[in-house]
């Protein structure tokens, strides 16, 4: 290319970026065509999201859709536990997550309250750990939960301190405690999946890891990106619609997950992906479409 032509090429391209000032930017972060993979989609619900009366009838109904994990919540598992375990035996189901359902808050100013937390989050994983869970998922602080401690440098050393001791206790039952940032609108605390990542990785713990929600994962700037960051610390995943956090698909374009999904392949991301939402719909319609949709999106990533 001689001097003539490399001026015209700039120019070129520089009237392209004039039309379209995103192009340069929209290219890296798309994912042009299918990644080679073996890495599967491993879908999960969470116990509202199965149909059926009893726990038999909703794992059957989830094994007729190829959903292979169940996240059920934290109190919904210590009330139901022989239950529970019970359905799950012989099937090709295991428990993906366990969703919360402590009392209190581990960054609870009053002392009563986080020994209240400190005492439920322990019983907690020890039931995640007694069903072969992932993890147990957890929030440091809802905006509703105060008095909370104020959002410090001193704040986070002592939740990476905690987050140490919990993990540690975790791993001896053979589990872990899985932080999950949520939306500033929920917990302005921790919104971002890599700042969740920082906080696992300055908690010096195995036992502490994080996930990501695609709902709200709208705090970050790239899905990809996002799960990315969060690499070897990345336990589990959430999804939903991404307009009004219903089945996926029911949002229509608004429901890409692909680049997110490339991150998990790419990482080789072994756990779930599970479904953490409502229906505008008969559910008995748009959740097969959902699982239909995130195969395809998951095959095009
Ligand atoms: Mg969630």
């Amino acid at each position: 290319m001689d001097r003539k032509d490399f001026i015209r090429t700039g120019l070129a391209g520089a009237a392209a970026l004039a039309l379209d000032p995103l192009s340069a930017f929209a290219s890296p972060l798309e994912a042009p065509k299918p990644r080679a993979s073996k890495t599967r989609l491993h879908l999960s619900f969470q116990s509202g999201k199965a149909i059926g009366d009893s726990y038999a009838e909703k794992f059957d109904y989830m094994e007729s859709l190829g959903v292979e994990g169940f996240e059920p919540g934290g109190k919904e598992l210590l009330n139901n536990f022989d239950e529970i375990t019970k359905a799950l035996e012989g099937r090709n189901i295991k428990v993906s997550a366990i969703c919360a359902g402590f009392d209190g808050f581990i960054l609870a100013e009053d002392p009563a309250v986080k020994k209240t937390f400190d005492t439920t989050m322990r019983r907690l994983i020890e039931a995640a750990g007694a069903v072969g869970s992932t993890g147990v998922i957890m929030v440091p602080a809802f905006n509703s939960q105060k008095p909370c401690r104020p959002h410090t440098m001193e704040t986070r050393d002592f939740l990476c301190e905690q987050m140490h001791e919990l993990g540690e206790f975790a791993l001896s039952k053979g589990t872990t405690v899985i932080l999950e940032p949520l939306n500033r609108k929920e917990a302005f605390y921790l919104r971002l999946v890599g700042d969740a990542a920082a906080i696992c990785r300055d908690s010096k713990s195995e036992g502490v890891k994080c996930m990501g929600d695609f709902w709200h994962m709208q705090e970050e700037t790239d899905d990809y990106a996002a799960l990315m960051a969060a690499g070897p610390y990345l336990r589990h995943v959430h999804v939903a619609s991404r307009g009004r956090r219903i089945n996926p698909g029911e949002d229509g374009n608004l429901d890409n997950y692909v680049n997110g999904f490339r991150a998990l392949k790419e990482m080789n991301y072994p756990y779930f992906v599970s479904f953490e939402c409502g229906t505008a719909g008969d559910k008995a319609v748009t959740t097969p479409a959902a699982v239909k949709l995130l195969r395809s999106q998951w095959q095009q990533a």
